[in-house]
């Protein structure tokens, strides 16, 4: 029996956001691996084996569904929004670059999703329209130098910066830092959102300016935006205002 892999993207949230291939790949599945929240979200199905788990234990989780499909299983291994984004795809070939070389001889795939900054660009107008970075903010996996460092960079290069990861219970403190590296290089006046939930019943958006945001409005369900010196808010009557950056670099000058 020929077992495979596939390392599904559920979205930010809704179902009408996952690609039919996506759900095709998890209804063809023997067993579906991830993240207890994120197999929650799948609904049961008689045959289909789910092994949830807890969000700290990737590598192993990996490992888990290589040996499962291995054995000959069809494993499907979900991730939130896209699964090469900060989430499981990257530990899945880390898994294989480490373990049994009968691994690397198995199919494994790949399916796309759409990624929280993705998400977010799509209910602020067009944040993304020109040269942007997503940096985590997570300093579980990489020292707190490195995120310093790359804050300046982005910083310096002048890129639209999404922020995955801004805060957590154990690091409440990492997005005020965050901010208080911006402040000392970028305008006040830059447009900054918090996306909260986007695309879930609690979704939650606020547009600010980085002179004025309370960075304690993020939390680990929040994508903040950061704008560059290009990006402008369009105002409109009544609503919050679109947040904009211009295709073309230096035209509104
Ligand atoms: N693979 C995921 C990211 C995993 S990291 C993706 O591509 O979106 C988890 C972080 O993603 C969260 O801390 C938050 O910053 C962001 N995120 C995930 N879902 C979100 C949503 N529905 N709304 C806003 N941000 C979200």
């Amino acid at each position: 029996m020929t077992g495979g892999l596939t390392i599904v993207g559920l979205g930010p949230g809704p179902v009408h956001w996952i690609a039919p291939e996506a759900s095709a790949a998890i209804a063809a599945a023997s067993d579906i691996v991830g993240y207890q929240p994120y197999v929650d979200r799948i609904p049961e199905r008689a045959g289909q084996r789910r092994h949830g788990s807890d969000n700290r234990v990737e590598i192993d989780r990996a490992r888990h569904a290589l040996t499962m499909a291995a054995e000959g299983k069809q494993v499907a291994v979900v991730s939130g929004g896209d699964p090469g984004v900060f989430a499981m795809a990257a530990a899945v070939f880390e898994a294989v670059e480490a373990g049994d070389p009968a691994w690397r001889s198995l199919e494994i795939g790949v399916i796309p999703g759409i990624s929280a900054m993705q998400a977010a660009a799509a209910r602020l107008g067009a944040p993304l329209g020109h040269d942007f970075c997503a940096i985590s903010l997570s300093d579980n996996l990489k020292p707190w130098a490195i995120v310093e460092r790359r804050l300046r960079a982005a910083a310096d290069g002048d890129f639209v910066i999404a922020f995955y990861n801004p805060a957590s219970k154990a690091r409440p403190e990492r997005i005020h830092q965050a901010f208080e590296i911006l402040r000392g290089c970028k305008s006040a006046e830059t447009p900054v959102a918090f996306a909260r939930s986007v695309g879930r019943e609690d979704e939650r958006i606020v547009v600010t300016t980085l002179g004025e945001a309370d960075p304690a409005a993020a939390d680990m369900s929040t994508l903040v935006m950061i704008g560059s010196s290009e990006t402008r808010f369009i105002d409109r009557p009544g609503k919050s205002p679109w947040l904009l950056t211009p295709r073309t670099y230096g035209a509104g000058r």
